[in-house]
């Protein structure tokens, strides 16, 4: 991006000649400050954001920065066609813009209420309107016919024909963005931040094709296919079809958000029975979770499992790849706090232990643990892989209050009669615990 930045400025400043012709004129000073003077206001406000965004709420962020890829594919798009196309190729650049736009302002809204979403500002539970795959592809079939008539306009007085058409497309894809990502429930979320980052790839890529840009046609295609492939993984790890999400609103034909089943009476301990439970076992596994990054608990995590270890016990993560609210989450929080990379098991590596373990501490985790993603077929996160740490022996479940996870819904876990919870901010109980020890 370095190289592409300064190559832009050169050519802006100095223009640009290829074989005696003048691709690009010089622009002189005047260019340089056209072009540094909004860097410089974006990259302050850049900055100041980032540096004062906390780890957790760096999905909402990075949704908020997916809409403005989507926002500038619009914007440019709509400027390429006024500009029109340079040399013959009207029809194709025509195109080109339509699909840009449609891309563009689809990534726009999307991202923004997933912005909403991750930030909790709207609720996460799913929008189902009445026929709404009929209307998303209903929108999709518009969008082809409308992209030939407007590829096959003549170049000439096509502008305000072409305007309304373009104008009747980005309000429509406005439309399908938002509804889209609104159709999507709270679970599934993380299929949706992976596929808006492919969406914002696709975008700047099909700039890159109206500005006749290859750097950004390549960087495009690199996010918007590396974003594809881990919606794909993100797909299988949550057990859901590839297909069904681009559709949209694939999680939404679940059970009812927030139900009130009675689930019976839950067990409480407290940081001294808990470290001497952790004093007699042999095998332990730490589960964390969204609320482990909410307490900033990784260091006392880090420092409990030290302890452990110094006193021969074998302790052991396992990681839920959708645990937290980005993926790798876990995996980047227990890096930072400095825990081996070969004592953090995948889900898939662990399940199969967990029935020999003796202690599982889930640390503000919950969704990720809820026995009725397996148990319950009508419940919103049914099918989903979870981390069966109800098969080990005990289970200490830290949080704060016996309120659902991410997707809102209640955890069984919490009942079972190996179950007991340890409430309180994760981080403070377990320096409790480590203090005990
Ligand atoms: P959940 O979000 O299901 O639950 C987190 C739990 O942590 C809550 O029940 C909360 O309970 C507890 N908690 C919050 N703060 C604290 C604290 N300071 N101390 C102790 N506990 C705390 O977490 P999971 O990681 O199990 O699941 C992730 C969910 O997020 C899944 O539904 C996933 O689909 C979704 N998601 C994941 C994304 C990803 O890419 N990984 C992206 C978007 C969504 P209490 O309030 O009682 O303390």
């Amino acid at each position: 991006m370095g190289i592409a930045l300064i190559i832009t400025l050169f050519a802006a400043v100095f223009g640009v000649t290829s074989g005696g012709q003048t691709v690009q004129e010089a622009g002189g000073i005047r260019a340089l400050l056209l072009i540094l003077g909004p860097m410089a206001v974006g990259a302050v406000i850049g900055v100041i954001k980032a540096k004062k965004v906390e780890m957790t709420g760096m999905p909402e962020l990075i949704a908020m920065l997916h809409s403005f890829v989507g926002l500038a594919a619009v914007l440019v798009g709509w400027n390429s066609f006024y500009a029109g196309a340079e040399g013959g190729h009207h029809g194709i650049h025509m195109g080109e813009v339509f699909a840009g736009v449609f891309i563009g302002a689809v990534t726009f809204t999307g991202s923004i209420v997933a912005y909403l979403k991750l930030s909790a500002k709207m609720k996460s539970a799913p929008l189902v309107l009445p026929g709404r795959h009929i209307v998303n592809l209903g929108i999709i079939v518009a969008f082809f016919v409308m992209l030939v008539i407007f590829a096959r306009m003549p170049p000439t007085g096509h502008v305000s024909c072409g305007s309304l058409l373009l104008g009747i497309m980005t309000v429509l894809a406005l439309f399908l963005g938002w509804h889209l990502v609104a159709s999507i429930g709270g679970g599934d979320m993380p299929v949706v931040v992976s596929m808006l980052n492919s969406y914002s790839g696709w975008a700047a890529a099909a700039a890159g094709f109206m500005l006749n840009n290859d750097l950004l046609i390549i960087t495009g295609a690199l996010v918007g296919s590396s974003g594809a492939y881990l919606s794909y993984i993100m797909c299988r790890a949550m057990n859901r079809s590839f297909i069904s999400v681009i559709a949209g609103g694939f999680g939404s034909d679940g059970g009812v958000v927030g139900e009130a089943k009675d689930y019976g009476e839950h067990r409480e301990t407290n940081a001294v029975e808990v470290a001497d439970l952790l004093k007699n076992a042999h095998e332990v596994v730490i589960t964390p979770g969204y609320g482990m990054a909410t307490a900033q608990a990784q260091y006392a995590v880090a420092d409990l499992t030290s302890k452990l270890r110094a006193r021969g016990v074998n302790v052991r993560f396992g990681i839920h790849p959708v645990a937290g609210r980005l993926p790798g989450h876990m995996n980047v929080l227990l890096a930072e706090a400095k825990v081996p990379y070969d004592i953090v098991l995948e889900m898939d590596e662990i399940n199969d232990d967990l029935p020999s373990t003796d202690v599982v501490l889930v640390i503000g985790a919950n969704d990720t643990v809820n026995p009725a993603a397996q148990d319950d077929p009508s419940s919103p996160i049914a099918g989903m892989p979870v981390l069966e740490v109800w098969k080990a022996h005990e289970v200490i479940v830290f949080k704060r209050s016996m309120n659902t996870g991410y997707a809102g819904v209640q955890n069984p876990l919490f009942f079972k009669e190996n179950s007991a919870m340890l409430f309180g901010d994760a981080k403070d109980r377990v320096e409790d615990i480590v203090k005990a020890l």
